[in-house]
């Protein structure tokens, strides 16, 4: 027999049963980590870990194939520096707050990708790409869809409104009531599909010529508009707190102004006002607002005002010769210069809606050229 008397005697020797439980412990924790590994290393999606100095420290097969990323060539290489030319490299250095939706990718543009960057503890960073370009090619087949859709319309309904137009109900005074419903839902048609085309031209457009716009007259020409918009049914009210220009596009800031004053008139009652003003806030940042005392708009419409064709009544807003696309519109050219917009409103006392401009797009009053003025 094999004499034990070391094992049982010694105090200094190691209990027989732990040490098997902690390999056991260890391998178990291995396996799961590699299995993890795994799962992480066969998402679809590219994950890249990266370090406060923008250094990948770990990255999977995907951000190969999506973000020309490899191992072991690219691990504790600066990503900053490395995409500093594409969209994403920007995104990346300033902190990647919002998700980065709809760019191509540093390789290959026919790619398109959405991007996240999610903090990992205090110093750690998970890069996360997902290739969209299906949902992409779609959305661009839907827009191209709806700009041609309006565009053959275009034509046609010319021609339709025009021999409407030549009609003289006096010679047919049997069919008056009808030729007059024809002019209006042909002119009804014809705004339906200038207001799709323009939404078009502001979803597509990737840039536009910024100008210096002098508010000055801008809003004096928006509170003409109201006025004969309101054929002296309500008062309009023009407060400029401002001494601020705007830097932007004239013809689309106009575009989004216009509607807000628009459906102010159209959504007031008469004898109710109207506001229009402008002035910096002591945050810095510029603000339109449209002050009105009209129907007002219950709170649960108000954060699906600005889909398209959301309306709060459509017989109303029909009656009113409204399109539904307006405060569509208004998103998208605001949108195009950072610039946001709030709703406010009670049911019966009035709405407020109000255009919030970054204080960067804020210029010294009279830097405009006078002569760009609508
Ligand atoms: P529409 O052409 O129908 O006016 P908009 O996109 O401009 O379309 O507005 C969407 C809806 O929002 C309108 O149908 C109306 O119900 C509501 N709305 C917009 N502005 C006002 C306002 N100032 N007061 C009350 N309701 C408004």
């Amino acid at each position: 027999m094999y004499p034990s008397p070391v094992v049982k005697t010694s105090p200094a020797a190691p209990a027989p049963v732990r040490p098997v439980a902690d390999v056991r412990r260890v391998r178990r924790l291995a396996a799961q980590f590699r299995a993890l590994r795994d799962a992480v290393a066969a998402l679809p999606d590219a994950v890249v870990l990266l370090d406060d100095a923008c250094r990948i420290l770990w990255l999977n097969p995907a951000a190969g194939t999506l973000l020309g990323l490899t191992r072991p060539e690219h691990l504790y290489t600066d990503l900053c520096q490395q995409l500093g030319d594409s969209a994403i490299g920007p995104w990346l250095r300033t902190g990647g707050d919002a998700p980065l939706d709809d760019v191509p990718a540093p390789h290959d543009a026919q790619v398109r990708l959405a991007l996240s960057l999610i903090p990992v503890g205090a110093r750690q960073r998970l890069l996360l790409a997902r290739d969209i370009s299906t949902r992409a090619r779609l959305e661009q087949m839907r827009r191209d869809f709806v700009a041609n859709v309006s565009h053959e319309l275009r034509t046609p309904l010319t021609v339709i409104h025009g021999y409407l137009e030549l009609l003289d109900p006096e010679d047919v005074p049997q069919l008056a009531g009808v030729l007059g419903d024809m002019r209006g839902q042909s002119k009804r048609m014809a705004q339906i599909v200038e207001d799709l085309l323009t939404l078009s031209r502001l979803e597509t457009q990737s840039g536009f010529s910024e100008e210096p716009v002098a508010m000055a007259p801008l809003l004096a020409t928006l509170r003409r508009e109201a006025e004969v918009l309101s054929q002296g049914r309500h008062r309009v009210i023009l407060e400029n707190e401002s001494e601020a220009d705007l830097l932007g596009s004239l013809k689309d800031l106009h575009s989004a102004f216009s509607n807000l004053v628009s459906n102010a008139v159209r959504y007031t009652p008469s004898g109710g006002s109207i506001r229009i003003r402008w002035e910096r806030l002591a945050d810095g940042r510029g603000a339109f607002s449209v002050i009105d005392t009209g129907y007002g708009i219950p709170a649960h419409h108000i954060s699906r005002l600005t889909e398209r064709f959301y309306r709060v009544s459509s017989s109303r807003s029909r009656e009113l010769g409204g399109t539904g696309l307006g405060l569509s519109i208004v998103k998208h050219a605001l949108g195009m210069h950072q610039a946001q917009i709030q709703i406010s409103s009670e049911p019966g006392q009035g709405s407020t809606f109000t255009a919030l401009f970054p204080g960067e797009r804020l210029l010294p009053a009279r830097a405009a050229d006078p002569g760009v003025q609508p």
